[in-house]
């Protein structure tokens, strides 16, 4: 193996991810012995936080685990996204809006074989030594999911089939456990046949099942939740998740090399919430944004469009109207930037989640000066929602408006919210944890709701576990973040860190393993953004909404 630079430590490294897993969780479970797997992995192993980026989403921390960097130099700010700087318009991500090089492209260059299954922010795949299969956002089994592109045909006829994601309305409880149980057995033994199958040096799953299921079961699994119901027939439906995760890393582990580093990672944690913040009726009702004499009538449309979608009778006639109806994931953009009366607004949630203001020469209608006007409109606004107080709790709602710069820096800052609303995730008492919805669904609409369905929110800690020889033994990890995972892995491997990556190779070693960073920058790519096609965008958009996500 050419390993430019440094002396490698491992030739073989596997990262499993659980999505939003979270050691509070995790913790209790472990300590009743009902995680045996991850158990001996803790004890034998170093282990703590991962701080995911701000905002906790798997978009965003998903995009900055590949990349080492913060998302001002990868660009993705949620799941629907600017493109450009001068536009209302927030299209869909994907694998082509990622502008930073992930780490599987630098390991790649140093001739390691990589085996990635199932990471967020893959699809469309490109080019990879190794072999690739979409993850999260992957439209359909129709679509090119992995590369090689034979590595697609060859997994659909030895497993009888694919399924891309959790789908679905997830809702419907019954439905989403038995589609992450079904999702998360096919996800498994595709891991193992891979692993079994294919030439790999570095490998990697994400297992997306613990996110799906939490946000609709946490009070179900939470007695202390204030929506829990005890007639609830889902009350272990989550730790029987985790269980299938703890034979599924059983099995991987029993089928890796014995000088195997294992990271155990998740993108986020999770923690109970019960209540939603709609913040663009906040600003409509302070007079900052003003919405069309059309609005309803583009929300209605919306709502059509949507039950077309989703009710299968009226799917199948929507089949049968063709092209004549309008694509959902236009539409739904399009509505809410004609909902909004851009010339009498100052300031608007996107669905990027953060605050955009209307600045003059930057925005297409932009009223707000650049200057400062718009530096005392972010105080302003600042000052306002950290002190905003929920009447129905009496509790303040959001724990840090965040400007911008404060927090990113890379050459796509240009891209993200002016100021990043941080909603309190944290307090114990989960009536005082909030969800962010940016919905102009009427003007009736509340400025604050129950959250339900939703009863569990993304927490800053996620979890990370290292196990093999060489990790510190029974090690507290403090401090890590997830920029930290990309540098860490390629440092594992003896390969030079690109200097822009913003994270640090982790002190979980014994003896330490200190990297240098290259001098130059590697080449940045994806500069063209591919968008979806009409069909992968509705699907896509179709699972992000039963998600909550948009
Ligand atoms: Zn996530």
């Amino acid at each position: 193996m050419i390993s430019p630079g440094n002396q490698a430590r491992f030739q073989k490294i596997v990262v499993i991810g659980w999505d939003g897993a979270d050691w509070r969780l995790l913790g209790p479970w472990i300590a009743a012995g009902k995680l045996p797997t991850l158990a001996r992995l803790v004890a034998e192993g170093a282990h703590g936080n991962l701080r995911s980026t701000i905002r906790p989403e798997s978009s965003v921390a998903w995009a900055s685990f590949s990349t080492g960097v913060n998302p001002g130099k990868h660009g993705i700010f949620g799941f629907a996204n600017r493109v450009q700087a001068n536009s209302y318009e927030t299209p869909l991500t994907n694998a082509s809006s990622v502008r930073a090089i992930r780490f599987w492209d630098v390991l790649g260059r140093d001739r390691y074989k990589t085996g990635l299954l199932n990471i967020p922010y893959t699809y469309p795949p490109s080019p990879v030594n190794g072999y690739l299969v979409g993850g999260m956002l992957t439209p359909s089994a129709e679509s090119d999911f992995t590369f090689p592109s034979a590595l697609k045909k060859e997994l659909i006829e030895e497993f009888g089939g694919y399924t891309t994601d959790v789908t679905g309305p997830q809702d419907d409880k019954a439905h989403l456990v038995e589609n992450v149980r079904s999702f998360t057995t096919q996800q498994t033994s595709m891991a193992l046949y891979l692993l079994r199958n294919k030439p790999w040096d570095f490998f990697n799953v994400v297992f997306v099942g613990p996110d799906r299921l939490q946000h609709f079961l946490w009070a179900d699994t939470d007695t202390t939740h204030p929506q829990h119901d005890r007639s609830t027939h889902f009350s272990t439906e989550l730790l029987a998740h985790y269980q299938d995760l703890d034979s599924a890393l059983s099995l991987i582990l029993q089928d890796l090399p014995a000088d195997t580093l294992v990271l155990l990672i998740s993108d986020h944690g999770f923690n109970g919430c019960s209540r939603k913040f709609f913040v663009n009726h906040w600003l409509h009702s302070k007079g900052l944004l003003a919405l069309t004499y059309t609005s309803e009538i583009w929300t209605k449309a919306t709502n059509l469009l949507n039950l077309l979608h989703r009710v299968p009778f009226l799917r199948a006639i929507r089949r049968k109207m063709g092209n004549s109806v309008p694509k959902l994931s236009d539409l739904r953009s399009t509505a809410f930037v004609n909902a909004i009366d851009w010339n009498h607004t100052k300031v608007f949630f996107g669905m990027d989640g953060g605050l955009r203001i209307n600045l003059r020469g930057r925005e297409p209608q932009g009223i707000v000066s650049p200057g400062s006007e718009y530096e005392a409109l972010r105080h302003q606004l600042r000052q306002e929602l950290e002190s905003l107080v929920d009447q129905f709790t009496g509790q303040r709602v959001v724990s840090s408006a965040i400007f911008r710069e404060e927090i990113y820096d890379g050459p796509y800052v240009e891209l993200a919210p002016d100021i990043v609303i941080e909603p309190h995730r944290e307090q114990p008492d989960f009536t005082h944890n909030y969800i962010l919805d940016g919905s102009l669904r009427s003007s009736l609409t509340p400025i604050f709701d129950s959250s339900a369905p939703y009863s569990g929110n993304h927490a800053p800690n996620g979890i990370l576990c290292a196990w093999g020889p060489g990790v510190r033994v029974g090690a507290m990890i403090e401090g890590a973040k997830i920029i930290d995972i990309a540098p860490t892995i390629l440092g594992a491997m003896g390969c030079i860190v690109p200097s822009q990556m913003d994270g640090q190779v982790l002190d979980i070693f014994t003896p330490p393993i200190s990297t240098q960073k290259s001098a130059e920058e590697f080449n940045t790519q994806n500069e063209n953004s591919q968008i979806y096609s009409e069909k992968e965008a509705d699907l896509v958009q179709q699972r992000l909404r039963d998600l909550g996500y948009l």
